[in-house]
């Protein structure tokens, strides 16, 4: 077995852009559930919807699907209702899943469709050269926004809670080894995964030193995962501290 799924596509993400950090920890989650005898590389199907993001489909030799914009949920949906033996994941962004597809988004929540999506949130339309998102920060700068974004950010993690979502977690790109232990959680839970993974693009919107200072993680041992309400409240944007790990996850 090829463990890194390589495939020979030349890499045309920006240099240095943490989407690659996803693919490496998206690699190493799945060689080790398929090691372990979670997964058979053949049940694996992974889908994606349009932006930057897209492109990790190039770089993974497994089954896979490119959706149109703000439809991946509903073609994973479908994937999965054809053949219910399928691990299907999915991968998108902030555009794509909380602009165009929030709807899909909440539906599968609700229904806790048995799929795991990873949403590459780095606050912009990156594809399109920079206009704001549905998480783009109040005041945000870009290509539809030149004086400011005057529209305060949508909580993804509070609409998911919300919505029924039985899977909840955030992480950062950049930390790979966390990242990779998350991913195999959420594809190990029975049900709805989903996880926000945020993705400083370094070309639109650079928000490396912004993460770095305010991000930690859960512990592990104390935060209790199964009560919805701490959650809720973790969930919380103060602006200053942004905690990372599995919010919340019920059986
Ligand atoms: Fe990555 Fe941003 Fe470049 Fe897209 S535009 S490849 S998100 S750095």
């Amino acid at each position: 077995m090829n463990e890194d799924f390589a495939t020979k596509a030349k890499m045309t993400w920006c240099p240095g852009c943490s989407n690659s950090a996803i693919l490496v920890a998206f690699r190493q989650a799945l060689n080790e559930l398929i090691q372990e005898g979670f997964l058979k590389l053949e049940n694996v199907v992974a889908a994606t919807g349009i932006g930057c993001h897209g492109k990790i489909l190039d770089y993974l030799d497994v089954n896979s699907f490119t959706s149109l914009h703000g439809r991946l949920i509903p073609t994973m949906t479908g994937i999965k209702l054809a053949n219910p033996e399928l691990c299907v994941v999915g991968f998108s962004g902030d555009g794509d899943s909380y602009a165009e597809g929030l709807s899909h988004l909440i539906q599968a929540a609700r229904r806790n469709s048995d799929i795991k999506i990873f949403i590459h949130n780095n606050q912009v339309f990156a594809l399109t050269t920079g206009q704001a998102t549905p998480t783009s920060p109040k005041g945000f700068k870009g290509a539809s926004t030149p004086f400011g974004n005057i529209e305060e950010p949508l909580n993804p993690l509070r609409v998911m809670l919300s919505a029924g979502a039985t899977f909840v977690a955030r992480t950062y790109a950049p930390e790979i080894a966390k990242t990779k232990e998350i991913m195999k959680a959420a594809i190990r839970h029975q049900g709805f995964s989903y996880v926000d993974i945020i993705q400083p693009c370094l070309t639109f919107f650079d928000t490396r030193n912004y993460y770095q200072e305010r991000t930690y993680w859960l512990d592990e041992k104390e935060f209790p995962t199964g009560d919805c309400k701490a959650a809720w409240s973790q969930a919380e944007v103060d602006g200053e501290k942004i905690p990372l790990g599995i919010f919340y996850e019920s059986g």
